[in-house]
C-alpha cells in the first residue's frame, strides 16, 4: 500500500504545517520575552483585547468581522496591504484543528463517541472555532507583525 502511505504523509504535513509555523512564532516571541525586550507581553496583551498593537487606545474592529482602516487614537495602518492577514488564516488553522481534533480524541475517551458523533463534533467545531476565533487571530497576528516591524525600527534607529 505505497499510494495509501503517501496519502497519510500529505495529510500529516498539511495538519503540522501550520504548528511548526505557529511554533516557531511562539518560539521567536520566547526568545525577545527573555532578551529583556519589554515589548513582547504589553502588545500580546493589546492582541487579546483587540486593540491598535502600537498605542493600545484604538479598537480594532467596528463590528464582528469589520476593521477599521486605522488606529482612531494614533493613526496606525491595519491593514498594510492586500493579503495582509493571510498569516491569521495559519494561525486560526492551528487553532481550530487542535480544538476540534483534540475534543474529538477527549470525548472519544471519557465518554465513547460512534463515527457519526465524532464527525458531527468535529465538524461542528471546524465550522465555529475559526469563526468565534476569527478577530483574535487577525489581532495576534497584527501584534506580532507589529513587534517584528518595531524591532526591525529599533535597529535601524541604534546603527
Ligand atoms: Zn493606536
Amino acid at each position: 500500500m505505497v499510494t495509501g502511505h503517501a496519502f497519510n504523509w500529505s495529510i500529516l504535513f498539511l495538519i503540522t504545517a501550520p504548528y511548526v509555523i505557529v511554533g516557531a512564532i511562539g518560539g521567536w516571541l520566547f526568545y525577545r520575552y527573555r532578551r529583556g525586550s519589554g515589548s513582547v507581553l504589553p502588545i500580546l496583551r493589546r492582541a487579546f483585547r483587540l486593540r491598535c498593537p502600537r498605542c493600545g487606545g484604538g479598537a480594532l474592529y467596528s463590528g464582528w468581522f469589520a476593521m477599521y482602516p486605522r488606529c482612531a487614537a494614533c493613526g496606525f495602518r491595519y491593514e498594510r496591504e492586500q493579503g495582509y492577514f493571510v498569516g491569521a488564516i495559519y494561525a486560526n488553522y492551528a487553532l481550530t484543528v487542535g480544538v476540534a481534533a483534540g475534543a474529538v480524541v477527549a470525548l472519544d475517551w471519557t465518554i465513547g463517541l460512534t463515527l457519526t458523533e465524532q464527525l458531527a463534533v468535529g465538524i461542528a467545531l471546524s465550522a465555529l472555532v475559526p469563526v468565534i476565533f476569527f478577530r483574535h487571530s487577525r489581532s495576534l497576528w497584527l501584534g506580532i507583525n507589529y513587534l517584528l516591524t518595531s524591532a526591525e525600527e529599533a535597529e535601524d534607529g541604534a546603527s
